[in-house]
């Protein structure tokens, strides 16, 4: 059980395998979402802490022991970082809690799966691979190695730190690279906590993981421009995430980028209603809606909207509210008051457009279950693709109701935005099941299911939603370049004024 009378928690941040305070000394103060009030301070780095820790992981990177581990050696300092995570599943889950307002219940099932990436990637360690090629010049003997690309960056948002770091650390460390992680400003202190429980007893050569923690122009911009960062992977809004895209291209740095969304939750008349209709609700109302997957448009076919719309307020109304540490909570609060007032500008601006509220539309009070920073479960009905409330990503328990008549209506409409992120189908028709996975634009179409993932599959956008993927096999790639070998052993010579295309 959550113990919220303790006091005020003093961190310090890790670089180079110490921890330390921030350069100038200053701290931040992160808020409990359900009480609002202040529990933690975090160091305010800046500039001066961020060329620590880059100049840290170069020196990991290029010269420390690190480099000198065979790739099955990091694969068991891999899966001793799994192991510490099983071990203290319970305690991280408890601090994203309260740092975070996550539910105990979310946070029990990702602390425990979390692990899995790191046994996954462990496993990967030791089957990277180059190739022999033939070339077509005798007595050439070539080859490609493939090679971690160095120092990575990584930028967390303040939905989901731990697991969002988690599917970054995990294929960079397989493949050989150091990082530094710059977690969110709202959201430090589950990462500073896994450093201190996971990262450090597994005994990683110091360097090879440092965070730095504070505001993001501070710290992300002189991290995103650092010339020895030789990729970026950045998780958050779209807006930032072209901003850091841009700052990046200047010194030509690999990017990865996982951004929001706005996915359509398609329901077909055939489709199994009960399922569906819990579907809308995990789509929009689990994690308080502040998932970037979260399925924010609800395409109803019209032949059963009414029947619906009655079932998914009746499900939804029976939402519990209250304190994300209790088991049997099922919507928590909102986790910053900066996103509180965009969620409930939202509202008032789906109202204005005139869209019909249909359940909720406004702050949860305390005798609802709610508190401080509670939105209710909110419900607009009758929405036109066309509105605010439908393009734009609202990040909270809201939900826009569209109609559509048939199969291309509905794809029309699910294409019919800036993103591309996830998408959810509801059909019984094999048919139709295959012929909408392919032709919806987003990275991920779920089936009779919503906001499943797993280390095994990829996950990234179409569109504004991101570039690169995560998880799955191909997210080392992203780790990894390729640099080919030439090798003669044959004479030299030949017109030096003119290129050796053929033998
Ligand atoms: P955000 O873009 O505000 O911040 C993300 C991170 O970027 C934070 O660590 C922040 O400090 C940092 N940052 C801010 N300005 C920066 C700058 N100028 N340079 C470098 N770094 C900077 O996002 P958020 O509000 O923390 O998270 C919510 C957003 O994240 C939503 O849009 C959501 O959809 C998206 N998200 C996407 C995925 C995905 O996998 N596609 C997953 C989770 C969240």
């Amino acid at each position: 059980m959550l113990d919220r009378r303790t006091k005020l928690m003093e961190y310090q941040t890790y670089i180079d395998g110490q921890w330390v305070d921030a350069a100038s000394g200053k701290t931040l103060q992160s808020s409990d979402p359900y009480t609002g009030e202040p529990w933690a301070l975090i160091p305010e780095c800046d500039k001066t802490d961020v060329d620590r820790a880059v100049e840290a992981a170069s020196r990991a990177f290029d010269s420390g022991p690190w480099p000198q581990l065979t790739p099955t050696a990091r694969g068991k300092v891999m899966r001793r970082i799994a192991e510490l995570i099983e071990k203290h599943a319970q305690h991280l889950g408890e601090i994203e809690v309260r740092d975070n307002g996550k539910l105990i219940s979310e946070m029990a099932a990702q602390t425990k799966y979390m692990p899995e990436w790191f046994y996954y990637y462990a496993g990967l360690a030791d089957k990277i691979q180059g190739a022999v090629v033939s070339v077509d010049r005798q007595d050439h003997f070539n080859y490609i190695l493939r090679e971690p690309v160095g120092v990575c960056a990584f930028i967390i948002p303040w939905n989901s730190p731990l697991m969002l770091a988690t599917w970054k650390l995990a294929p960079a460390l397989a493949a050989g690279c150091t990082v530094v992680i710059k977690p969110s400003e709202f959201t430090s202190a589950s990462l500073l906590e896994f450093i201190k429980l996971v990262i450090e007893p597994a005994e990683l050569p110091p360097g090879v993981v440092n965070v730095v923690t504070g505001y993001g122009p501070v710290v992300g911009e002189p991290l995103v421009t650092h010339p020895k960062v030789a990729k970026v992977a950045f998780t958050g809004g779209s807006a930032t995430g072209a901003r850091v895209n841009e700052l990046a291209a200047k010194s030509f740095k690999k990017v990865s980028l996982e951004l929001g969304g706005k996915s359509p939750n398609i329901v077909f008349d055939d489709c199994i209603l009960e399922d569906a209709v819990s579907g809308a609700v995990s789509g929009i109302f689990a994690a308080t809606g502040q998932t970037c997957i979260a399925g924010s448009r609800l395409l109803l076919q019209e032949t059963i909207h009414d029947q619906f719309v009655e079932k998914l307020i009746a499900m939804a109304r029976t939402a519990r509210l209250g304190d994300p540490a209790l088991a049997e909570t099922q919507v928590g609060p909102v986790t910053t008051p900066a996103q509180y007032q965009k969620i409930l500008s939202y509202i008032d601006i789906a109202k204005g457009e005139g869209a019909h509220c249909a359940l909720g539309g406004g702050p949860a009070s305390e005798a609802e279950g709610g508190g401080k920073y509670f939105v209710k479960p909110t419900i607009f009905t009758g929405v036109d693709n066309k509105m605010r409330i439908a393009q734009e990503e609202v990040f909270g328990p809201v939900l826009s109701v569209i109609k559509f008549k048939d199969e291309a209506d509905a794809i029309r409409i699910a294409n019919d935005i800036a993103y591309g992120l996830g998408a959810g189908v509801w059909t019984q028709s094999v048919k139709r099941a295959h012929t909408m996975a392919k032709r919806i634009k987003a990275g991920t179409v779920w089936v009779n299911t919503y906001r499943a993932v797993s280390f095994l599959m990829p996950f990234g956008g179409y569109k504004s939603s991101g570039l690169g993927r995560e998880n799955g096999m191909e997210a080392i790639d992203g780790y990894l370049q390729s640099k080919s070998v030439w090798i003669n052993n044959g004479p030299g010579g030949g017109n030096p004024f003119v290129m050796k295309t053929a033998s």
